[in-house]
C-alpha cells in the first residue's frame, strides 16, 4: 500500500485493475459493468491516487462509451452514496435540470408555476460554474432562504408546499462528486457519457419520479453546436430510461443570455415580474414551454392546450407568485423582503452601456456577458469565494431591436472597483450592431420525442 494524494491508501490490486481497464479502452474494448463499478468504488474508498484515475478519464474522454459503459457509471455513481428516497407523496414528484447558461432563471419561474398546477416538484440545484450561473446562488441573494437542506427537510416540505429547491449533499453521488473534481483540472469535462453520467446519476439518487432536461445550444451553452448538445440529450434520455426513469429533453437556445437580467438578486427580480404576470421577451415563452412538458411528465395524457391555459391561469390569478412565496419561505426566506423584491441587494453603482451608432442588434454574446457578470463577483473566478449578490448586468437590448447612437445597450451593477472596468469592457464587446435587421433565434431548437427509448447505442466522445 501507498499513500494517495487523495487522502487514504492506494492498492496495487486496485491499480492493476486500473491499468487493464485503461489499456482496454485504450485499444477500443468496452469496459463491463463489473470493471466500472470497481474502479468507482476503489477511488471513493481512496485505494487509487488521483493521477490514475484522471488518466482512466482522459482515455475514456477520448475513447467515448458505449450506452451500456455510461449506464454502468452512472449507476456506480449513484451506488457510491445513498438515495434520498423523495417517495411517500400522494402525486408523481417531477425535478428539471439545465446544462446550464447565462441569465438561466428558468427554474425559478418553472417550478413554482408547476407546483401551482398540483405537480410535485422536488428541484436538486447547482452552483455557478464558469461564466455560467447556479440556480443555487441565485436563491441565497433572498435574505435567509436556506438551500442546504437535510433529507427530512426535503420531504417535509415538498410534503406540504408541494415544491422544494435544494443543494446537492455530499452523500448523494460521491463518486461524481470526486470524479468532477479532477475532471475539472484535466480538460475532460466536455466528454458526453461523462457529463450524462454525472447529470443522471445525481438525478436517479435524489429520487424524483420524471425529468425535464433543459439541454442549452448556442454560444453561451456548455455543448454549443446543435449536434453535440442533441448527442448529449439523447445520451442523457436513453440512460435515465435504462433506470426506469421517464426522460424529456428539449434543446433551447444559448445564444444570447436568457432575458434581460444577468446576477443574482437581478435574475430573483425578473423571475418574480414574470410570476407577477410581467411579459420578459427571451424568458416568458420559453418557461411556459418548459413547464408545460413538465405537467405532461407528470401527466402523458395531458395536451398542451389544456396544459397551457392552466399554467396561463396560474400566472393570471397569482397562483404562481403565491406558490413561490410559501416556499420562499418555508425554507427560510425573510417575509418582508418577499413582500418587496426592490428590499433583495441593490447596487451602490450602476455603468450605462450605450450604443456608438445606430442600428440593429445582431449579437449579445453570452459568454462575454457571463463573463462581465464574474468580473464584478456574481460569479466565481476563484473556488470558494463570496459572492456579491446584487452585482450583474442588466440587458437593456436583445438580438432583433433596433438603437439610436447613444441608446442604452445594457447597465453593469457593482460596488465600484477595478473590475468593474473590465465587466463594462467586456459588456460592450458583447454587442453587435449592424445595418440589417437579423432574424431573432427561435427559443426552442428541438423537443426530442417522448417515444425515444432507444437510440445511441454506438460510442459516444
Ligand atoms: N454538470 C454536471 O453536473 N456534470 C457535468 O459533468 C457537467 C455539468
Amino acid at each position: 500500500m501507498n499513500s494517495a494524494p487523495n487522502g487514504s491508501f492506494a492498492s496495487v490490486d486496485a491499480s492493476a485493475h486500473l491499468i487493464e481497464a485503461i489499456t482496454q479502452k485504450r485499444a477500443g474494448q468496452p469496459l463491463r459493468h463489473r470493471q466500472i463499478a470497481r474502479l468507482i468504488d476503489d477511488f471513493v474508498a481512496g485505494r487509487l491516487p488521483d493521477y490514475q484515475m484522471s488518466a482512466w478519464l482522459a482515455t475514456v474522454a477520448c475513447q467515448g462509451m458505449t450506452l451500456a459503459e455510461t449506464t454502468a457509471l452512472t449507476g456506480a455513481y449513484v451506488d457510491s452514496g445513498v438515495r434520498l428516497r423523495l417517495g411517500g407523496q400522494d402525486r408523481p414528484i417531477v425535478d428539471k435540470h439545465s446544462t446550464g447558461g447565462v441569465g438561466d432563471k428558468v427554474s425559478l419561474v418553472v417550478v413554482p408555476m408547476v407546483a401551482a398546477c398540483g405537480v410535485a416538484v422536488a428541484k436538486m440545484s447547482g452552483r455557478g460554474l464558469g461564466h455560467a450561473g447556479g440556480t443555487v446562488d441565485k436563491l441565497e441573494s433572498i435574505p435567509g432562504l436556506r438551500v442546504d437542506l437535510s433529507a427530512d427537510a426535503v420531504r417535509r416540505i415538498l410534503r406540504d408546499i408541494g415544491m422544494v429547491i435544494t443543494g446537492q449533499s455530499d452523500d448523494l453521488a460521491p463518486g461524481d462528486r470526486a470524479t468532477y473534481r479532477l475532471r475539472d483540472v484535466t480538460g475532460t469535462v466536455d466528454s458526453i457519457p461523462l457529463i450524462a453520467a454525472s447529470v443522471i446519476s445525481k438525478k436517479l439518487a435524489f429520487g424524483a419520479d420524471g425529468l425535464l432536461l433543459d439541454v442549452k445550444v448556442g454560444a453561451g451553452a456548455l455543448t454549443p453546436d446543435h449536434a453535440t448538445a442533441l448527442r448529449l440529450a439523447e445520451t442523457m434520455v436513453e440512460v435515465a430510461y435504462s433506470f426506469g426513469m421517464p426522460c424529456r429533453a428539449v434543446l433551447t437556445d444559448m445564444s444570447q443570455p436568457l432575458g434581460f437580467a444577468v446576477g443574482n438578486s437581478l435574475e430573483v427580480k425578473e423571475a418574480l415580474a414574470v410570476l407577477a404576470g410581467e411579459h420578459v421577451p427571451g424568458l416568458s415563452g420559453l418557461c411556459r414551454m418548459l413547464a408545460r412538458v413538465m405537467l405532461q411528465l407528470a401527466d402523458p395524457n395531458l395536451n398542451d392546450d389544456t396544459a397551457d391555459r392552466r399554467l396561463a391561469d396560474t400566472l393570471d390569478s397569482g397562483a404562481a407568485y403565491d406558490q413561490f412565496l410559501r416556499w420562499a419561505t418555508a425554507q427560510g426566506a425573510e417575509s418582508d423582503v418577499l413582500a418587496q423584491p426592490a428590499l433583495l441587494p441593490t447596487a451602490a453603482c450602476v455603468a450605462t452601456i450605450a450604443a456608438d451608432r445606430p442600428g440593429w442588434v445582431t449579437a449579445v454574446d453570452p459568454r462575454a456577458i457571463g463573463h462581465a457578470a464574474l468580473r464584478v463577483g456574481a460569479g466565481r473566478l476563484v473556488q470558494g469565494t463570496p459572492l456579491d449578490h446584487a452585482a450583474g448586468v442588466l440587458l437593456r437590448r436583445r438580438v432583433g431591436d433596433y438603437v439610436e447612437r447613444g441608446d442604452p445597450l445594457a447597465e453593469v451593477h457593482h460596488s465600484g472597483g477595478v473590475d468593474a472596468a473590465t465587466a463594462i469592457a467586456s459588456t460592450r464587446s458583447a454587442f453587435t450592431i449592424g445595418a440589417e435587421r437579423p432574424t431573432a433565434p427561435p427559443m426552442v431548437h428541438q423537443v426530442l420525442s417522448p417515444q425515444l427509448k432507444t437510440g445511441p447505442t454506438t460510442v459516444t466522445a
